[in-house]
């Protein structure tokens, strides 16, 4: 069944303790749209300046990747992002933003975009999520991300937002921002009061918590010897789920376990590269390998 995604597309600056690289693709949709394209057909809006490269498009649609509604503005510049990983490598922090022609981002969907069944939103801003909601015809599922930067800055937004999805996917420390509780489990309730009826609250390297009304689910992050860098962990995670869940047409609790296990191994990959560059240098058969892998270890 149909994909949407709508989110940024950046250009980054990542720095680590042991490598520093600049003007690396990505941004949440890129990052979601990579992953997704293992399991289904997926559709990316986004805008990007003239300072985008061609190259970088291709690379997408290289993948399969419905790159129609990427918006070129000649005279714009790009998002870019600069971040400084610790050396724990999984707190990081942002040395600098420059929304640049996400600022005022106002898609207007295709009508083929408008009668997408699964929709994601990824991190972008809440004004533009909403904007896309509006135009969404019937979708059978809309989930959206959000990050510390949007409940800092727009946070009124962020909640007529949350009133209108399925589920939303965000960190620990962004749950708990957002609802100024201590625990996990309490934030996550909280959320369920502000609209959503799931929440996936993710926990870096300890893995991730779903929380509907009635159900709690635990599943691990798959163990990597292999850390390079982890921008965009979240939303390839997000992308693996929702990609899977496309792919099965549906999108019930059991389901859901079972897309939650194809984030987390698509997760898994994307922070053994910069960027995207793993995910491009993987097969759907290395994911079966590796989730086959996983549910052995998560087997008891
Ligand atoms: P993650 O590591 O999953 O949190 O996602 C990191 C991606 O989010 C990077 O590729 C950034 O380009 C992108 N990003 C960073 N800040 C923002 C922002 N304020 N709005 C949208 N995307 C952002």
């Amino acid at each position: 069944m149909s994909l949407l995604v709508v989110g940024s597309v950046a250009y980054d600056n990542i720095e680590t303790p042991v490598e520093r690289r600049d003007d690396v693709p990505g941004g949440s949709a890129l990052h979601f749209a990579m992953a997704a394209s293992f399991f289904s057909p997926v559709q990316l809006i986004g805008v990007v300046g003239g300072d985008w490269r061609r190259e970088h498009t291709a690379r997408l649609e290289s993948r399969g990747i419905d790159v129609s509604g990427l918006e070129v503005r000649p005279d714009g510049k790009t998002l870019r992002w600069t971040g400084r990983y610790h050396e724990n490598m999984d707190d990081r922090d942002t040395l600098d933003i420059q929304l640049n022609v996400l600022a005022g981002f106002d898609p207007r969907l295709s009508e083929s975009a408008q009668r997408s069944q699964f929709v994601f939103l990824a991190n972008g801003v809440p004004q533009t999520q909403m904007s896309v909601i509006e135009q969404i015809q019937g979708a059978d599922l809309i989930v959206a991300d959000t990050m510390n930067f949007y409940i800092e800055t727009e946070r009124d937004a962020l909640l007529e937002m949350l009133k209108k999805i399925d589920g939303l996917v965000l960190n620990d420390s962004e749950a708990k921002q957002l609802t100024g509780a201590v625990d996990t489990l309490v934030a996550a309730r909280k959320i369920l009061e502000l609209g959503p009826r799931f929440v996936i609250v993710k926990k870096g390297e300890n893995g991730a918590m779903f929380i509907s009304r009635h159900e709690i689910y635990l599943i691990p992050a798959f163990p990597t010897e292999n850390l390079v860098e982890p921008t965009g962990a979240g939303d390839s995670f997000a992308g693996g789920m929702m990609g899977y869940l496309a792919s099965q047409g549906k999108a019930d609790a059991e389901t859901i376990k079972s897309a939650i296990a194809y984030g987390t191994v698509a997760a898994s990959f994307q922070v053994e590269g910069f960027g995207a560059e793993k995910l491009e240098q993987i097969t759907r058969e290395d994911i079966d390998e590796r989730l086959e892998k996983f549910r052995r270890m998560v087997n008891f």
